[in-house]
């Protein structure tokens, strides 16, 4: 399994176009897509799946059942909403397979533009994604409350004061700690005001050859060719390339992008093989 650390997070799972993807911030107990489910993901407490393409979500029935089977509570499983109720009855049908009884489990389903809240300070953006069957990608904010401008600087016991007698004094702010794009074609960057300072972004780049060119259209996936305009417009500090196709050896991948890239974008570029 890959790990990689960017700044306070870190990132383990794999993501294989067509095998699987699995990727997990413990930081933030959370998992993007689950085309597999490692024994060790069991206990993270939210799953945000982008696609039901088999690869993105196939991990699930093993997610929840192993939960159920340890007493776990369900964990929290966001889905795009057009495919909730088919997955509902796979997974009630695979419960009944496997054990005569039902799981315990919780569907989410989200659609763009939904803001999920989660833990004590965080929330997901449901983001849009371009690509063949209905997904959408996610942005973690971490939420903060901000003193309002009129109030800085005034001792603490007045502010306290102000609050007790019911004073709006903060503001709630939000700081983009991850994106997550899913499979896509294209960067949706108008969708959201902060995704362009989002700390990592986790992009797909399934297509890397020219002949691939046309592949990456009918498919809807990313080509390398569209990744110096997402170094342009994309302030990320760590962009996290993902989801490579099985055509190309890691060696090959590797050696393909780190041609297409600048040296100033060497050490913010990182790939997850
Ligand atoms: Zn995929
Ligand atoms: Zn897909």
């Amino acid at each position: 399994m890959a790990l990689l650390r960017c700044g306070k997070i870190t990132i383990e799972g794999e993501s294989s176009s067509a095998i699987a993807t699995y990727l997990r911030v413990r930081e933030l107990d959370l998992i993007f897509d689950l085309g597999r489910c490692p024994m060790n993901f069991i206990g993270t407490g939210h799953v945000f799946i982008s696609h039901f393409h088999l690869d993105h979500y196939f991990g699930l029935p093993i997610y929840v059942s192993q939960r159920w089977l340890a007493g776990i509570p369900p964990g929290m499983i966001c889905v795009p909403s057009e495919g909730v109720d088919q997955l509902r009855r796979i997974l009630d049908e695979i419960a009944v397979l496997d054990c005569g009884m039902e799981w315990d489990y919780h569907l989410t389903a989200v659609q763009v533009g939904d803001i999920i809240p989660f833990r004590r300070n965080l929330v997901a953006h449901v983001l849009p994604a371009d690509h063949g069957v209905p997904a959408v990608g996610y942005m973690i904010c971490e939420t903060r409350q901000k003193l309002k401008p009129e109030f800085l600087g005034l001792p603490g016991i007045e502010i306290a004061q102000l609050r007790r007698a019911g004073v709006e004094v903060s503001n709630q702010i939000e700081l983009p700690l991850i994106a997550y794009l899913g499979d896509t074609q294209s960067i949706p960057q108008a969708s959201h005001p902060l995704l362009h300072q989002c700390s990592v972004l986790i992009c797909e780049c399934t297509f890397l050859m020219p002949e691939h060119r046309e592949h990456a259209k009918k498919t809807m996936h990313f080509h390398l060719d569209s990744l110096p305009k997402l170094l342009k417009s994309i302030e990320s500090e760590h962009i996290i390339l993902t989801h490579f196709s099985r055509r190309y050896t890691s060696e090959h991948v590797r050696k393909l992008i780190n041609a297409e890239l600048q040296p100033a974008n060497r050490s913010r570029v990182h790939l997850l093989i």
